[in-house]
């Protein structure tokens, strides 16, 4: 049975917590509009959620924030909150097969060339990279250079922010993007860091921050359909009361809305799109893009460990394109080091992991095998793996989607749902460039503005897709 229990109008319905969904809450709420955002965990953060286990915080989504400064940082700063940026990563180790090397001296043999790629790297035009939406990475780098360390280099930062394995899967417009924007505002090719407090701690205060503005923050509750007539929105639908039995049914409430905003990740998404309403060739658009070959995946582990296992520097990213047993391309870091919370004083933690398609994983025991080959190529890589006191071992399906020529920017589902009045998608499985916290929160703000009708003052230069 539906009811619509007469509660309060409200001028937007936000679904889902995470950093797209908080930040659509804070700048609806700080434009004065009449906010409900909806959450069904009961806490704030979504995929940027911890576990802690033994005395450690074991992040279960994000691991390192790229917002060079213009994206989530500038956006909080806009709605009165001050993201504190954590210490930063400082340096890089790429492992060739056979040797570590620091990423300088790998490309001391290009490096003139490196210098003139990314002077052009960072002058692009951003409002053209649309153009580059169906271009690989490798191609727009071997238009311009046919120094291979160079090639690899960029390919290297592929696979560490966007878990994409092979040199196909890296689109030219996404990755430029994110190398362009660190250019340009930090003067490298690559930053991160961990908020100060960690993920969950950044988006309960992203909460607090709506709620402030006057946003209603409701927990635990699990939004099952967004209610349409002629057209247009009128709600959504809420389960009411707690499952008894798994399969149970449960009623469902109507609350009411003028605008919703949907920031579930794609392959959540189309159970709440109406799908009578909604064309056809949107919903085949949302479906094609979260096939199991369109989303990043990956496994690994961490590793507590009495001494940090730097090969060069303690907060260095390291990465490679293939180990011996696995042939997967992968990355390695102390996250403690950068996340001093996630360890405790005497402690560090450790986080590796390799690329893999997600069907190569579906297999139990192919896993096991694939996991057990990582470990003993990990050991060999770094020694004092044999120290560990404790492991998790982990398979992540639930990363994003890969930003892949064909699938990024424009190619991607609008935010704007065809078909329904009033009906806004978010998140950075939307259309919206590359992956990862920064571009979900820029999203959201996109979502935001969307419903608003126009951008937010003092934020109009911030670059969205
Ligand atoms: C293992 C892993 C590692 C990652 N590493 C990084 C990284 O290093 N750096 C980085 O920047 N990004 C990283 N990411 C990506 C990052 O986590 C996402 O880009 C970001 O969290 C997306 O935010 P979002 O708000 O779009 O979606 P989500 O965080 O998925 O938020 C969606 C929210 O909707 C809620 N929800 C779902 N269904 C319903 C419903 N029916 N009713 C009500 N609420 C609902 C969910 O509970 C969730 O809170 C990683 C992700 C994973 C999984």
């Amino acid at each position: 049975m539906t009811t619509n229990t007469g509660q309060a109008h409200y001028d937007t319905i936000v679904v889902g917590g995470g950093a797209a969904g908080s930040v659509a809450a804070a700048a609806l709420a700080d434009a004065g509009k009449r906010v409900l955002l909806l959450e069904r965990d009961e806490v704030l953060a979504g995929r940027a959620r911890y576990f802690d286990v033994d005395g450690y915080r074991l992040q279960w989504g994000p691991h390192l924030l790229e917002d060079p400064g213009s994206g989530i940082t500038a956006i909080l700063a806009r709605f009165g909150m001050t993201l504190e940026h954590g210490p930063t990563n400082d340096g890089m180790a790429v492992w060739d097969g056979g040797h570590w090397q620091q990423a300088g001296e790998f490309y001391q043999s290009g490096r003139a060339d490196l210098a003139r790629v990314a002077g052009e790297v960072a002058s692009l035009d951003l409002d053209q990279l649309d153009q580059l939406d169906q271009v690989a990475l490798g191609d727009w780098l071997a238009a311009r250079t046919d120094n291979r360390r160079v090639t690899e280099l960029f390919e290297f930062m592929a696979v560490l922010e966007g878990q994409t394995g092979r040199p196909q899967d890296h689109s030219a417009s996404d990755n430029l993007f994110m190398r362009s924007l660190h250019l340009r505002e930090q003067r490298k090719p690559g930053y991160s860091y961990v908020p100060v407090g960690g993920f969950e701690h950044l988006f309960e205060q992203v909460g607090a921050l709506a709620q402030a503005g006057g946003a209603e923050v409701r927990r635990g509750v699990s939004v099952a359909g967004v209610a349409v007539e002629d057209c247009t929105v009128r709600g959504v639908y809420v389960e009411v009361g707690e499952r008894r039995v798994p399969n149970e049914v449960l009623p469902l409430e109507r609350i009411d809305a003028d605008t919703v905003i949907l920031t579930l990740p794609a392959w959540d998404v189309l159970g709440l799109l109406p799908g009578g309403d909604v064309p056809a060739w949107y919903l085949d658009l949302v479906a094609r893009m979260t096939t199991e070959d369109a989303r990043g995946s990956w496994i690994g582990f961490y590793a507590a460990l009495p001494e940090p296992p730097a090969v060069y520097t303690p907060r260095e990213l390291a990465v490679w394109f293939g180990t011996a047993r696995t042939g997967l391309p992968g990355f390695a870091y102390t996250h403690s080091m950068l996340d001093p919370v996630s360890a405790p004083p005497d402690g560090n933690l450790f986080v590796c992991g390799v690329a893999c398609d997600l069907a190569a994983v579906r297999d139990r025991r192919r896993l096991a095998t694939v996991l057990a080959g990582f470990e003993a190529d990990m050991e060999e890589l770094y020694p004092v793996l044999a120290h560990s006191t404790f492991r998790v071992r982990h398979v992540i399906t639930n990363f994003g989607l890969k930003a892949r020529p064909g699938l990024v920017g424009a190619m991607r589902p609008h935010n704007v749902v065809p078909g329904i009045d009033g009906l806004f998608v978010g998140g950075d499985t939307f259309r919206s460039r590359s992956v990862g916290i920064d571009r979900a929160a820029r999203s959201g703000l996109t979502c935001a503005e969307l419903v608003l009708g126009e951008r937010v003052g003092g934020l109009e230069d911030t670059w969205r897709y």
